[in-house]
């Protein structure tokens, strides 16, 4: 990956651990030539500039979709809860402008197509990927509406990757891990693993 990149990567703020970033900038890489990829949960953009960097290299694009609202767990008295980002003027969270910034200071602005609103709603509208990362909203609905609506959008041969997947419950919560199981049983093969991080291949005739 572009050094300068994976630097600034580390620096951007939100979820995404570098070793688990490189594997998703690996992930990717293989896939961009064929189709977009799409990522659910662009937050400040973090782990968009890994999947970024892997579009520039082959002249791809990334959909990053959020409403950038926050998920549950984002909001005002919860652990993931972060005060600069609340829009003073509607008292809500608004992490829009610095993914803005983080997509400009990484020169993306020609590979990385900010979508903002709710995941399920553009999927309904979207067409194929060759790459869909599900992080979006962490709570049961949320994650499996997720895995639902974008799920069938990686065309054959695609690959799916999923973020925070905890086998054991003492780990973190367990609807990530619930929609890689999902997966496997829908006939996705696992691919890589590093982390939380868990990419699954579609096979080509399914
Ligand atoms: N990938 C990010 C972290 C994402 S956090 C990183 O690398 O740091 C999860 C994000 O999902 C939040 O920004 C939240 O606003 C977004 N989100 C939650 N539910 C959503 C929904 N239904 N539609 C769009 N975005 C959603
Ligand atoms: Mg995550």
């Amino acid at each position: 990956m572009n050094p300068e990149l994976a630097a600034l990567a580390q620096q951007v703020k939100g979820f995404m651990p570098h070793d688990e970033g490189l594997a998703l900038y690996r992930a990717a890489a293989e896939v961009a030539s064929l189709g977009p990829l799409v990522e659910i949960g662009s937050y400040c953009g973090k782990s968009a500039v890994y999947l970024g960097a892997a579009a520039a290299e082959c002249g791809g694009v990334l959909f990053t979709i959020d409403h950038h609202h926050g998920s549950e767990e984002m909001q005002a008295g919860w652990e993931h809860h972060d005060a600069e980002l609340v829009d003073p003027s509607t008292g809500r969270m608004d992490s829009l402008p610095v993914l803005r910034r983080t997509l400009t200071d990484a020169g993306l602005d020609g590979t990385v197509v900010a979508v903002v609103g709710d995941s399920v709603t553009v999927a309904r509208h979207f067409g194929g990927a060759a790459f869909v990362f599900i992080d979006g909203g962490h709570g049961h609905a949320p994650a499996h509406a997720d895995y639902e609506a974008w799920s069938p959008k990686v065309t054959p041969g695609g690959l799916l990757a999923i973020h925070d997947v905890f086998p054991d419950p003492a780990d973190g919560g367990r609807p990530p891990y619930e929609i890689w199981l999902r997966a496997l049983d829908d006939g996705y093969i696992e691919h890589d693993a590093q982390g939380s991080l868990r990419v699954l291949r579609r096979s080509l005739d399914g």
